[in-house]
């Protein structure tokens, strides 16, 4: 069997009728491990790297041509936890989806790119068919309160996808009192209009349904007083960051 089949990596779940996440019905896989430490996390049992079952490359496209006659117009999306956290795993299961002719969509937070790896994550995006990029605030103090993280090479990652003229689709989760007004839409917008292959552009609404999560596994959920987002929060702030955007086609 060749290496690449051979990879492994810390599985969290798979889910095999995904509708949410890339075009059409995919099959989702979630890569245990996550660098961030977002206060508003519905996945708080994701984090912790190097645990749970592992699985091959060649496992998990076994598992996916199982039901691979749902995925006609759909694909493979790989998530998290934080998916780059094991970039040779990933790089060598696009490698291989792409050898098939899956369609790969990767739903990634960014955090994990580092400007020195540059060779690796090229290599990642030679068999990457779309990106999809959460990018949760402009303010970097602010955002580092909110994942313990600084967004500098988030945004870096941004435009190396971009100058690489990979799709993507920005992911925004709008979360009130703390992201919700117009001081924090206005430079996302800046940014975003600085982007050419941006294809779409998803505003999601915070909710609370993973405080449960925190509490079963001990910690502290930081924002139980935070209400969730309502179709009225998502009509405001798509005002500013999407309408009138320029898409790529
Ligand atoms: S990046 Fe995603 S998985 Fe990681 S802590 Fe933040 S919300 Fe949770």
């Amino acid at each position: 069997m060749k290496d690449s089949l051979n990879s492994k990596a810390y599985i969290h779940a798979t889910e095999t009728l995904g509708t949410v996440d890339g075009p059409g019905i995919r099959y989702v896989l979630f890569l245990q491990g996550c660098p961030f430490q977002c206060k508003y996390c519905h996945n708080r049992d994701s984090w912790e790297p190097n645990i749970r079952e592992q699985k091959t490359v060649q496992d998990i496209l076994d598992d996916y041509n199982k039901y691979k006659h749902f995925y006609k117009n759909g694909g493979l999306t790989v998530s998290g936890g934080e998916p780059l956290m094991q970039l040779p795993f990933l790089i060598d299961l696009f490698k291989e989806a792409k050898a098939l002719g899956i369609h790969t969509a990767l739903d990634t937070s960014g955090g994990t790119f580092n400007p020195n790896r540059e060779q690796e994550f090229l290599e990642l995006l030679k068999y990457t068919d779309l990106v999809m990029l959460d990018l949760k605030l402009m303010d970097d103090e602010k955002h580092k309160w909110l994942t313990g993280h600084s967004n500098v090479n988030i945004l870096k990652f941004a435009q190396f996808v971009d100058n690489h003229n990979i799709d993507m689709y920005i992911r925004h989760v709008i979360i009130p009192e703390i992201n919700d007004e117009e001081k924090y839409y206005k430079p996302l917008r800046d940014f975003l209009d600085t982007l050419n292959n941006v294809k779409k552009i998803e505003l999601l609404k915070y909710h609370n349904l993973g405080i449960d999560k925190w509490a079963q596994i001990g910690y502290v959920y930081e924002l139980p007083h935070i209400r969730p987002a309502t179709q009225e929060d998502i009509d405001k702030a798509s005002k500013i960051i999407i309408d009138g955007y320029k898409f790529k086609k």
